[in-house]
């Protein structure tokens, strides 16, 4: 017993992430493949199109807002499809790659997507106007903190926040989702419950909200509490404990229905049914 507790590798210490949290939660064999393993993921359209809409929506606010007047609407829905086509124009290699026979359909889901957010955005932009600011104005107001790398060393765990908005003094974190249902799920739960314990190690103090942009349908958010901050915790110090070794046996397989599904399978299907 002694002799096979030595020949264990272990590890001291991994940073985690909401990703590798969940991916433990969801199977810890999957886990050990990605995470310990290394293995490569699949390339997929709903990751190449995930990743293009929250580029689009990172550069959008690069837009000088000294070019906003007050008709600006056209400019701003031009001016996010142009970044979209030239994104998509980009990964095109990538797209071709998994040989989808209907790029034309994903691209018009994701301009959909976009269309849907940038309307959604003009409203806040009216808004602010109706009040006696100007365009320009109204978007350097709304324009978010984006794509904030955030570490919280005594807890080893990081995350990347999609956009940190403040309005009025209250700090929203917000996520985006390209997801067909617009459900906080338990998974996307524990995500901002991460957000807001990163959110409170860096600043001493809890964002207001924290919530996510489901791109097809709007937004949903929370009030950010403390017991978000302990369940965070909790599952994070859960996963830490559960990962220091490196035996590929200690992580289970967890079978179920996102081993194989109609459209698709896991990234790690064919390595984990011949092990
Ligand atoms: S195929 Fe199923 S059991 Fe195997 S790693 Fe993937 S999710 Fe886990």
């Amino acid at each position: 017993m002694a002799e096979k507790e030595e020949s264990r590798s272990v590890i001291a210490s991994r940073v985690q992430s909401p990703s590798s949290i969940n991916t433990y939660r969801q199977c810890p064999r999957k886990y050990y493949y990605n995470y310990i393993a290394g293995l490569p993921t699949k390339k997929s359209i709903a990751l190449i199109k995930g990743s293009i809409i929250h580029e689009v929506l990172e550069d959008f606010f690069d837009i000088n807002p000294a070019h906003l007047g007050d008709d600006c609407k056209d400019y701003l829905r031009k001016e996010i499809m142009r970044l979209f086509m030239a994104k998509w124009k980009q990964s095109q290699g990538d797209i071709d790659s998994i040989c989808t026979p209907d790029k034309a359909v994903h691209a018009s889901d994701c301009m959909l997507m976009l269309s849907n957010w940038t309307e959604w955005f003009l409203k806040r932009i009216d808004a602010k106007v109706r009040t006696g600011k100007t365009a320009a104005d109204a978007f350097r107001q709304l324009t978010p903190v984006r794509e904030q790398e955030y570490i919280s060393p005594e807890d080893s765990v990081r995350g990347f926040i999609d956009a940190i908005e403040e309005e009025d003094g209250r700090i929203r974190l917000i996520d985006y989702k390209t997801s067909s249902r617009d459900e906080i799920t338990e998974e996307y739960l524990l995500q901002l419950s991460i957000y807001a314990l990163l959110y409170r190690v860096r600043h001493g103090k809890l964002p207001d909200v924290v919530g996510l942009h489901f791109l097809r349908h709007g937004e949903k958010e929370i009030e950010a509490t403390e017991s978000m901050v302990e369940y965070a915790r909790r599952e994070i110090h859960g996963v830490h404990k559960k990962t220091l070794t490196t035996d590929k046996k200690d992580y289970v397989k967890k079978i179920g229905p996102l081993c194989k599904w109609s459209s698709g399978q896991c990234d790690f299907y064919d390595t984990c049914v011949k092990d």
